[in-house]
């Protein structure tokens, strides 16, 4: 992580970027009212030519109102919506040329997989040889060649969900949709879908718009996240540049595992400052990555990420303190661990690497626990 870079306060990325890529989607001070609801609130919005962009938020939040208004199922109350240079914000969704695949895959039971993936070029009345051609197409895209004449009810979760996608791309949308695609799927399926679904999307070169509550889902697959919160956009960035800088606490406790440790300013000077937990336990920091200018006294919450926080005997780290390890989880790769910060009775936890050089502690074990001020990331609170 390179903390000299400045922080980036603003919730999107730099318009200068945006000029170096074609924009297929424009969404511009968008919003949504329900009643006395704004589901979403005034949101603008780049969605770069052939890239995934993830929409992240909790339960809530608006994802599914935006992803609507881009399909056309909902009509902005205010705003515009622009497609490949095109408002589309009064038009229908046919059309838009847009793909959707949703999580409940809505697929037509009473077909086979051929004559699913052939149900949209049918309606845009494609010609026969053309359809036959394209389904074979979009079977080969989704690795499945020989299901054609399958009944959908025949297949497996993970099938059924490789149909949809195709029947979604069948007619060469110039958007993809994807509305939790994978969240109806086992654990070992999703992530394996996962992997499936980029390889379509490169393949294919479409543009795709993904929601999710699921951050590992989020960080996993997009080239950029928009995390959305309460209808309005908090931070839109590369998916490094969000987990490295995230814009305020509620991205970094949203976006990754973040220890949230509450306290105020102490000291501050040009280079670091010190953050006061209570009993004089300090911790100093970078003012690099602070939201808002700090001033002694000033609330603040200091930001670490499970995997930042080291845990050993004896640490040289610039932050270390006396700690009490209180739980130890043994993933394989991974160990993670609690330890309560003895004269604050705080608990933090740490992800650490499992390695053959690595000491394993147990519960009850006298540590000490520590990080740089280069992994500190804080918040006005
Ligand atoms: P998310 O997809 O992030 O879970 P939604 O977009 O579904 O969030 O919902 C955002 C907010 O808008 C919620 O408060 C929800 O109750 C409200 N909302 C969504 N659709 C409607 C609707 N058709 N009528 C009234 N309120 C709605």
């Amino acid at each position: 992580m390179d903390a000299t870079e400045p922080q980036a306060t603003s919730a999107s990325e730099s318009n200068a970027s945006e000029a170096d890529r074609d924009v297929a989607v424009q969404i511009a001070n968008v919003t949504k009212e329900y009643g006395d609801v704004t589901a979403v609130d005034d949101v603008s919005l780049n969605v770069r030519d052939e890239e995934f962009l993830t929409l992240l938020g909790p339960s809530g939040a608006g994802k599914t109102t935006l992803l609507h208004m881009i399909a056309g199922f909902v009509t902005p109350t205010r705003g515009t919506i622009n497609i490949d240079d095109v408002d589309v914000t009064h038009k229908p969704p046919y059309e838009r040329n847009i793909g959707m695949v949703f999580q409940s895959m809505a697929l037509f039971p009473h077909m086979t997989v051929g004559e699913n993936i052939a149900f949209p070029l049918k309606m845009r009345r494609f010609d026969h040889d053309r359809i036959d051609e394209r389904v074979q197409e979009m079977l080969d895209l989704i690795r499945l060649p020989e299901i054609r004449d399958r009944n959908v009810a025949e297949l497996s979760g993970g099938q059924q969900q490789r149909v949809a996608i195709a029947r979604g791309l069948a007619f060469k949308p110039s958007l993809l949709l994807l509305d939790e695609p994978l969240s109806s799927l086992d654990k070992k399926l999703r992530e394996e879908m996962r992997e499936e679904l980029l390889r379509i999307h490169r393949e294919a070169e479409v543009t795709t718009v993904h929601v999710t509550h699921n951050q590992e889902e989020a960080l996993t697959m997009a080239d950029r996240i928009a995390v959305i919160k309460e209808g309005e956009i908090a931070q839109h960035s590369s998916v490094q540049k969000m987990y490295s800088r995230p814009n305020s606490a509620f991205v970094a406790d949203f976006v990754g595992n973040t220890n949230m440790l509450p306290g105020h300013v102490a000291t501050v000077n040009e280079q670091r400052f010190s953050v006061d937990f209570g009993d004089d336990i300090v911790s100093t920091c970078q003012p690099s990555v602070v939201d808002t200018d700090p001033v002694a006294d000033d609330q603040v919450t200091v930001g670490v990420r499970y995997e930042q926080v080291q845990i050993d005997e004896r640490l040289d780290t610039d932050n270390a303190y006396n700690a009490t390890v209180s739980d130890v989880i043994f993933m394989g790769d991974v160990i993670n661990y609690k330890a309560e910060i003895d004269s604050l009775g705080v608990e933090v936890n740490i992800s650490e690497l499992n390695s053959k050089d690595v000491d394993v502690f147990e519960r009850g074990d006298a540590v000490q626990v520590g990080w740089e001020d280069d992994d500190t990331l804080v918040y006005s609170s």
